[in-house]
């Protein structure tokens, strides 16, 4: 009964963003499908002939990576690195991938990026919805477990420090948006649209040649931040209105981990959307930008040079670097300030 529930909620939650955040032209011949896969509501919209063949090998190749990247399924290769006891595991390309840029961004990030907090995020009860606010203590004792760089991946081989454990939340919807566009376009497909709860990945432009119109949703309530005009684009947003419980004040613990204390990340960033052409990096840097704040994020997005990015900060205001200016429409009342090179 409660996993229908559960069911239910996600599926009035992607409603909720498919309404507010898509602008679909229906008269061309289109095939939409919606499937639950890693955590979260998966919705695809294909335009094209194969379109329906397309959208289903889509679905399969977020199905294959969410079993070979989950950290809970058992027969994952993330389950195998993290009961490897310090033993040398050999992953796919995928796995090799995905790891990869999570140890890259880590490093550009300062280690605000950190796929070893697996522990941590357990303790809070993140992985099993049974909550609670752990003792600093504990959470001191467990972040002597959790640092990026004990993480050694060399080809396809990853070792993992016995009692380390990894979690690939953060980055692998951004991979699998990656692959089943590459899934769309192997089959002739040049115009879709694949949202996997928040990682909005769009292909070429809608069949009229116009841009996609996608929204972001507003983390103070359910209302439209603003609508991003674009085309070939990854937009990802990590926000602490998306995985959260209350304590008996009402004080809000989100699921996004500062690893400098192990606590939720509270630098004054409520919402990061990134923009950029791969949904790997934008899933990453999105967390990533999350713990680091605005004044660190300015300054990754003035030397990275590749990527675009919308803030929404805990005093009600919206940072927007330039690049994406021309194609962003403010559909709130939030005062906006543009970050300039
Ligand atoms: P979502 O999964 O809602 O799209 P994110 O991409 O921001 O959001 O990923 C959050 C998930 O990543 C958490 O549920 C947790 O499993 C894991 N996580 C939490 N904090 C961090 C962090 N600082 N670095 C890497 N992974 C994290
Ligand atoms: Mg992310």
């Amino acid at each position: 009964m409660s996993k229908i529930i559960k069911a239910f909620a996600l599926l009035l939650t992607a409603l909720a963003v498919t309404a507010c955040g898509t602008d679909l032209n229906t008269a061309p011949p289109v095939y939409q499908t919606g499937f639950i896969s890693m955590d979260t509501y998966i919705s695809l919209t294909v335009y094209g002939e194969n379109r329906e063949s397309a959208a289903k090998s889509c679905q399969s190749e977020i199905e294959r990576l969410e079993e070979l990247l989950s950290a809970t399924d058992s027969d994952s290769e993330v389950y195998k690195i993290n009961s490897s006891e310090g033993m040398p595991v050999t992953v796919s390309d995928d796995t090799k991938a995905v790891i990869s840029q999570a140890l890259l961004t880590a490093e550009e990030s300062g280690g605000a990026l950190d796929i070893t907090l697996r522990p941590v995020v357990k303790e809070w009860g993140f992985t099993t919805g049974e909550y609670k606010v752990p003792d600093s203590a504990v959470l001191e004792k467990l972040l002597e477990k959790a640092d990026y760089k004990a993480v050694q991946l060399k080809e396809n081989i990853v070792s993992l420090p016995k009692d380390f454990q990894i979690d690939l939340g953060a980055v692998a919807k951004g991979y699998a948006g990656d692959k089943a566009i590459e899934k769309l376009k192997e089959r002739g497909i040049t115009s879709a649209l694949v949202n996997l709860g928040g990682n909005v990945q769009t292909l070429g432009a809608k069949p009229d040649g116009t841009s996609w119109n996608v929204a972001v949703k507003s983390p103070f309530d359910e209302s439209c931040l603003c609508v991003l005009r674009v085309q070939n684009k990854a937009i990802v947003t990590s926000g602490n209105y998306e995985r959260y419980f209350e304590d008996e004040n009402g004080k809000r613990y989100h699921h996004i981990i500062d690893p400098a204390d192990g606590f939720p990340a509270d630098n004054g960033i409520v919402s990061a959307t990134v923009i950029g052409d791969k949904g790997l990096t934008c899933d990453a840097l999105s967390t990533a930008i999350f713990v680091m704040g605005s004044d660190k994020a300015e300054k990754l997005w003035r030397e990275k040079g590749d990527f675009e990015m919308l803030l929404v900060t805990d005093d009600k205001k919206i940072l927007v670097t330039e690049g994406i200016l021309d194609s962003f429409s403010n559909s709130s009342n939030m005062e906006v300030t543009v970050i300039k090179k």
